[in-house]
Order: C-alpha cells, then structure tokens, then sequence
C-alpha cells in the first residue's frame, strides 16, 4: 500500500491516539485503500527545540528498512513546512505496559510468548545492525490480535541519556552500561531478561526506592525470585542465563528461541491475548 508522494490529503484522520515528546498519534485511513494506520505527527519547531533534525532523516531509513512481524512497520514518511508525518502500522491493543500495569503479571504462556516474539525480532535487527537499546515495556506495543510490536526505533537511543537520569527509568539499563564500559548488541539480551522476570512478577527484579541502590543491585547482580509468585524452574533459569554480568556469556537470541521454558510454553503464532482477571 506504499506510494511515492503522500501527503496528508492522502489521509482521513480519525481518533487522537495520544501525544508524545515530539508531536501526536492519529488514527487515519489512506483514502484510496482503505488501509488504517497510524499517524504520528511531529512538529518540525519541536524537533528544532530539541535539535534532533539533524539526525531524523537516519532515524527514519532505519526503521523503516525494518520488516519483521514484531517490528512495528514504518511505511512511510515525508513532510510538509511545518511538520514530519509518520505512517505507521496501527497497534490497535496499544502499550504492552498499559496492559502489565492492569493485570498485575503475566502468565508463562503469555510471557514466554512475548520474550520469543522479542528474541526473535531483536535477532532480526542485530543481523540488520540495528540495536534498540532503549526495549522497555513503554515502546511495545500489541496489535489486534496481540502480537507485540518494538515500536520508537532510533528515537530511543537518544532520549536514552536524558530519560535515564532524569526520568529514573534505569532499571533496564545492563552492567556495562552502569559501569560506562563498551557496550554491544549484548546489552539487548540484558534487557530481554529484566522484561522476562517484569512480565512474570509485575516489577523489574532490582528496583529500589534509591536509584543509586537500583545501580548497585545491577552491577552486583543482586537477583532474588520472590515466592509471593510461582513461577517454573524453566523460567528463572531462562533470566538467570540472561541475567549475567559478563556480556559475552548470556544466552544468545537464537538459544533463548530453543530454550525449554520458550519451547514449552511460547505460542507459534506470537498471538496472546491476556485477559484481565475479574477481581
Ligand atoms: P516518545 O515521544 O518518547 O516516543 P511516547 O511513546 O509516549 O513517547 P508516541 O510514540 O508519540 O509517544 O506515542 C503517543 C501515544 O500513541 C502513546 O500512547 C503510544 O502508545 C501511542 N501510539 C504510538 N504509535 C502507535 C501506533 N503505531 N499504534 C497505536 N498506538 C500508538
Ligand atoms: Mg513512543
């Protein structure tokens, strides 16, 4: 449904998804077929503000050279005086994070389901040279029919720096990254692990009310599994394998993908739907 020359005349616009640093998400339908997607809307005098112009039109190819089921597709762009237009796959289910808040934890079912959808994308972009090094709950999303999508590529890595210090999300950070030591497509099976661990009991495993302290469980490695929660003996030797400091030593993509817990318990189809409990 790609087309050289779009502009949004092309497009009818519907809802107002939700607003971003850098402009706002529209739900629209290209007019000659039909198709839904999403718009993302940015405004050319925020991107001056933050002086990321210079660096977007990279950003941009990137993602959009990216064609894998869990990578939210870009399908195009372009731009008028005042504004860049994204035209993005629709993820109808929205953030994956929205949906851990509001059930608390996952099921294996489900979380395997998702750390093999995000192996399985992540390998695809490391063998593209791509690593996201920003994967946190906030940029998945699900479509439809659950399927996650890694959305906010590029984006990501620069907002990195600011969000961790100032935001206080650096529970995903990896050792070396703590320790500002070279760092390599490794640190995206770091993550992978902590977001393991977060969809099976509801928080990342070295939270602390101090970030200092959230820094020193990570480069210690200070893992605990608490027993408010059961949770298989597959799955916490999945994290531990991911889990550990020396970088060259985690499980890599391709193993996590034939590891017991993903083989027994990930659905083929990458759909999951969780269902909200009934309190
Ligand atoms: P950031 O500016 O750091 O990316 P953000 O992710 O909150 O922050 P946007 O990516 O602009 O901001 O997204 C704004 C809102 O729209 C979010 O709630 C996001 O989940 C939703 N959204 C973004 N892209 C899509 C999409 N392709 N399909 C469905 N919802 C989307
Ligand atoms: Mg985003």
């Amino acid at each position: 449904m790609e087309r050289p020359g779009w502009s949004l005349s092309d497009f009818q616009i519907g809802k107002f998804i939700g607003e971003g640093k850098f402009g706002k998400v529209y739900l629209a339908r290209e007019k000659q077929s039909g198709y839904v997607v999403a718009l993302k809307v940015i405004y050319k005098t925020k991107l001056q503000k933050y002086r990321f112009h210079a660096h977007l039109r990279r950003e941009i190819e990137i993602q959009h050279g990216l064609d894998h089921p869990n990578v939210l597709r870009l399908f195009a762009w372009f731009h008028d005086d005042q504004r860049v237009v994204l035209v993005l796959e629709y993820a109808a289910r929205g953030e994956l994070y929205k949906l851990l808040r509001s059930v608390g934890h996952f099921s294996e079912r489900t979380a395997a389901t998702y750390v093999a959808s995000l192996a399985g994308a992540l390998a695809y972009c490391h063998k593209k040279q791509v690593i996201h090094r920003d994967i946190k709950p906030e940029n998945l999303l699900l479509d439809i029919e659950g399927r996650l999508k890694i959305a906010d590529f590029g984006w990501a890595v620069r907002s990195n720096a600011k969000r961790h210090t100032l935001c206080g999300t650096i529970d995903y950070l990896a050792p070396e990254m703590v320790e500002k030591k070279a760092h390599d497509y490794a640190v995206d099976n770091w993550t992978l692990g902590i977001l393991c661990y977060e969809f099976l009991y509801g928080s990342p495993p070295f939270e602390a009310e101090e970030q200092q302290d959230t820094l020193m469980r990570i480069v210690k490695v200070d893992l605990l599994f608490p027993k408010t929660r059961v949770i298989s003996a597959d799955a916490k030797d999945l994290i531990c394998k991911l889990l550990v400091k020396d970088s060259s030593k985690r499980i890599s993509l391709d193993d996590i993908l034939k590891h017991p817990w993903i083989v027994k318990n990930a659905e083929p189809s990458g759909s999951c739907i969780e269902q909200k409990s009934i309190a």
